[in-house]
């Protein structure tokens, strides 16, 4: 059951800002946050467009990370 995390990383957007967050979780997850965040950081419009642009450009996150927190 375990699900592959995505994450999309700021630092690869073109941005004036040199904004460097990263953000991680499902899928849906991870387009939502970084659909406000865009909104929100970045003063962008929030449209399908803009979710299919981000929905694009997750990443797999490395399944390592999952080892820290293995009991
Ligand atoms: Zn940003």
């Amino acid at each position: 059951m375990t699900e592959t995390r995505k994450y999309i990383d700021c630092r690869e957007f073109p941005s004036e800002s040199n904004c460097s967050l990263k953000i991680s979780g499902t899928e849906n997850e991870v387009v939502t946050a970084a659909a406000m965040h865009a909104v929100a950081a970045h003063g962008h419009a929030d449209s399908k467009a803009l979710r299919e642009e981000l929905r694009s450009a997750l990443k797999d996150e490395p399944q390592t990370l999952v080892m820290e927190k293995s009991v």
